[in-house]
């Protein structure tokens, strides 16, 4: 395990390293860059790619899981994800996703959730990124059940009530430029409070002017940040620095 370096200029706490055409590249930049990447995983059968790649650089942070999309492919790989977290502080992506309307799927989904915040519990507390695409309020309903330590909902996109009730769960928040471009993004952006914001890249799947968004380009978050906040763009990443400072530290003291 990388231990922390409080060097980092940036920060991306949502990125699938290992799905861009060349990870190795995007690796490459993260370290030359120093931004602080998680880099999710969306199956317990490949997480030793981006294991590895968190070996050789201090910046990347391997996060072990199982995307709940994919719990119908991948579902029978729980008991890898389950080994995993006993090493990996870093957990993600897991979640629910609730445009399937298939009763079955979502049991399916929240039975897989359910163990990996029970077993990040158990284990003290994990940094957990979230998808809760259509299914905030059970995921936060979940969460408040278990108390898995750092929990970050990535791209969050539910109602402005399931937000405050995120906030009072200590929740954290990841930012990607997709968001602070549409209009629904911008007001919830509008209520997050700032000790609790990250920035995030959901690279390779958001695009900027028609290319892959990468760690690098996703700390633009930051000036449309500083415009919202009303203070420099250098404040803003101090502050989504020493955010990630304090949610990796949380799972580590608890
Ligand atoms: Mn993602």
């Amino acid at each position: 395990m990388n231990a922390i370096q409080p060097t980092g200029i940036g920060v991306d706490a949502h990125c699938h390293i290992d799905l861009f055409p060349d990870p190795l590249t995007i690796a490459a930049e993260i370290q030359r860059l120093q931004i602080h990447t998680i880099a999710v995983t969306n199956a317990p059968s490949v997480f030793h790619f981006t294991a590895n790649l968190a070996e050789h650089n201090s910046f990347i942070h391997a996060a072990a899981g199982l995307h709940p999309e994919l719990v119908k492919s991948h579902g029978r790989e729980l008991p890898i994800l389950m080994e995993l977290i006993v090493q990996a502080q870093f957990v993600g992506e897991v979640g629910l996703d609730f445009v399937t309307t298939n009763t079955q799927e979502r049991i399916d989904q929240e039975i897989v959730f359910g163990k990996v915040l029970k077993r990040c519990a158990d284990l003290g507390g994990r940094v957990v990124t979230i998808h809760s695409r259509r299914s905030s309020g059970r995921v936060l309903e979940m969460i408040s059940e278990t108390n898995p330590g750092s929990p970050i909902l990535h791209w969050f996109s539910g109602p402005k009530k399931d937000l405050r009730r995120a906030v009072q769960l200590g929740c954290w928040f990841s930012i990607n430029p997709a968001m602070t471009r549409s209009q629904s993004g911008q007001k919830l952006i509008a209520e997050m409070p700032r000790q609790k914001v990250l920035i995030e890249s959901d690279g390779p799947f958001v695009e900027q002017d028609g290319n892959h968004i990468t760690p690098a380009l996703a700390q633009e978050v930051g000036a449309y940040l500083a415009e919202q906040w009303g203070c420099s763009r250098q404040e803003v990443h101090s502050i989504v620095e020493t955010n990630f400072q304090h949610l990796s530290k949380m799972k580590s003291n608890s």
